[in-house]
């Protein structure tokens, strides 16, 4: 696969999972698309949600997703009234496609079959229109992360003759040779690759950085309990509060790194409670890089302009995570969510503090490194425990990969792309039940639920 698009990378999307919810809902979207060219009078649509899908779709609102999906949910205008919108949908019984109102009742009309053997992909959903009690149409959609279907994986790869870097090494080289920097190489390939030009791609990224800075802000603000089973106070606000008590009373430790995992913790309750986010790989990871940017742009004053090419910084790492390997929780484990998020922060605190490209590779490698073989077992199929202190604890670690690679003059001996391939061969071996199914690890450790 070709590297893809800066805007594969961030998404903006509801939360609480790129691709549970995001991938999901985008794959109503193109059933929907493709269906519209029927007849739709009597027909009825049956959605089956497999493997991964079933076993912690409930918790990752999969249901509800692909429901507003087939409704035709603009994500970035309507992102925000997610929950409203599904429950009008249900409470009218009916979706509505290509002006046809197609009855539609979730507890008859979707399934949940928890069987992954016969899967290609842990995260698959069937769709079938019945017309008068025949199939007319199916399809078949595997969520292969941050929000991303396979189908569009082999669009990119059909569509892009161009040339192909292959991995971090190459374009390291090839920014080498033509005198460039990650930031000038990344708007370098939007505008070849994906036509994209770089005023389009500032205002692009600059909507996403509102975004994450929004959440930072409103999750500091934000009391109560979130959705779901586990009735989780939200404690970023009470945290934010005794952080600024205790710098009064000199009682706290590494101040810096305290404030920027509470801004982490914000962003993931924030996502927990199915608010619009940026995916930075996915939603369960999108409190890492936020966190970090905004605590080094508050210390240093610096403009957003600065922390849009500290954006295009952390997405060629993402990047290059997509083309090879995986963001999926459900393909690699967390590693592939919270690793790559701290990999890509690591990058970023590295650029924006003056690194070179060997230095910001160096950190990429730590911040992904030492994340290596992490599970991903959320309780109750919820992106909660231990997603939202995850969030917190990498972008601490991110703060100190970029530090170490500084330190260290970039001399090391494992690549990036080395970790990449390694993440990939662990993800391979873990056992199914640390992959997003909620089966086994934390998951098992609450036995009330
Ligand atoms: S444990 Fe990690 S990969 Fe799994 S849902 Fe939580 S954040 Fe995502």
């Amino acid at each position: 696969m070709p590297l893809p698009s800066i805007l594969d990378v961030f998404r903006i999307s509801i939360g609480p999972s790129s691709s549970h919810t995001l991938g999901a809902l985008r794959s109503g979207l193109l059933f929907r698309e493709k269906i519209s060219r029927h007849d739709l009078n009597n027909c009825h649509i049956k959605i089956e949600l497999c493997g991964s899908f079933a076993l912690t779709g409930k918790g990752h609102l999969t249901d509800k997703a692909v429901v507003c999906g087939l409704n035709g949910m603009d994500v970035e205008k309507e992102g925000e009234k997610f929950l409203e919108t599904y429950e009008n949908i249900v409470k009218r019984g009916y979706v509505d496609i290509a002006g046809y109102k197609i009855p539609f009742n979730p507890e008859k009309d979707i399934s949940w079959n928890k069987n992954l053997d016969s899967l290609k992909h842990p995260n698959t959903v069937r769709y079938r229109l019945l017309k008068d009690g025949n199939v007319i149409d199916k399809e078949e959609y595997k969520s292969v992360g941050g929000g991303m279907l396979n189908r569009e994986k082999v669009k990119i790869e059909i569509e892009n003759n161009a040339e192909n870097f292959k991995n971090l090494s190459d374009i390291m080289a090839f920014c080498k040779k033509n005198g460039m920097d990650f930031v000038k190489f990344v708007s370098y390939f939007m505008e070849e690759r994906y036509s994209t030009n770089k005023k389009k791609l500032h205002l692009e990224l600059l909507k996403r950085w509102t975004v994450m800075k929004r959440r930072i802000d409103e999750g500091l603000k934000k009391e109560g309990t979130l959705p779901g089973v586990l009735k989780l106070r939200r404690r970023a606000p009470q945290m934010f509060r005794e952080y600024l008590e205790n710098l009064r009373s000199f009682r706290m430790l590494s101040e810096e790194v305290t404030l920027t995992s509470i801004y982490a913790i914000a962003v993931a309750e924030e996502n927990a409670s199915g608010a619009l986010v940026v995916t930075a790989p996915t939603c369960g990871s999108s409190g890492v890089l936020p966190a970090v940017l905004n605590s080094i742009q508050e210390r240093y004053h610096l403009q957003d302009s600065k922390i849009v090419d500290a954006l295009k910084v952390a997405a060629l790492i993402g990047m290059v995570v997509i083309k090879n390997g995986s963001v999926a929780g459900a393909e690699v484990g967390c590693q592939g969510e919270i690793g790559v998020a701290c990999s890509m922060a690591s990058a970023s605190a590295c650029y924006l503090m003056g690194g070179s490209i060997e230095q910001i590779e160096f950190a990429a490698e730590i911040g992904l490194e030492h994340h290596l073989g992490l599970t991903c077992d959320p309780v109750a199929g919820l992106v909660q425990i231990p997603c939202i202190e995850r969030n917190g604890a990498a972008s601490v670690s991110a703060l100190n990969a970029s530090n170490l690679a500084l330190l260290s003059r970039a001399k090391h001996q494992v690549s990036f792309d080395k970790a990449v391939e390694t993440m990939m061969e662990i993800g391979k071996d873990m056992n199914i039940k640390y992959k997003e199914t909620s089966l086994g690890g934390l998951a098992k450790t609450i036995n009330s639920l």
